[in-house]
């Protein structure tokens, strides 16, 4: 089964934490190893892992890809977000994740985020959970 959690975010442009959401869906698939599939079926949008203890981090990430120079680009695309598409690419799509003792393995400093480019609006997250055999 795939688990599908809605995120709301709250900006045109924020990383937002998920990991405890994703970490929720781990307990409740009862999987005790083996690894979490992480999706975002979005356009404008990505999924990243990256600091979590100092919050100056994510505005540091949102502020850097808004100053590499994609906002001057001259796009095709006549809806406007070009830029968000961009930058959905460049962050990417889906993560994976190592699930031991029922919970994710992250570094000491991870977290998972939840890129928004082109908000606010209600966002999907797609979680797959695979047993180990
Ligand atoms: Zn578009």
């Amino acid at each position: 089964m795939i688990y599908k959690e809605r995120i709301r975010t709250s900006s045109r442009e924020v990383l937002i934490d998920i990991t405890s959401i994703i970490k929720n869906v781990v307990k409740r698939s009862n999987i005790v190893s083996g690894i979490a599939f992480i999706y975002v079926p979005h356009t404008t949008c990505g999924i990243t892992i990256n600091e979590n203890a100092d919050p100056d981090v994510k505005k540091d990430i949102i502020n850097a890809l808004a100053n590499i120079g994609i906002e001057s680009i001259s796009f095709y695309h006549l809806e406007g977000n070009s830029p968000a598409h961009v930058k959905s690419t460049i962050v990417g799509s889906s993560i994976t994740v190592f699930i031991e003792n029922s919970d994710l393995v992250l570094g000491r400093w991870q977290g998972i985020m939840l890129a928004e480019f082109d908000g606010p609006r209600e966002r999907e997250v797609w979680i797959k959970i695979i047993k180990e055999l």
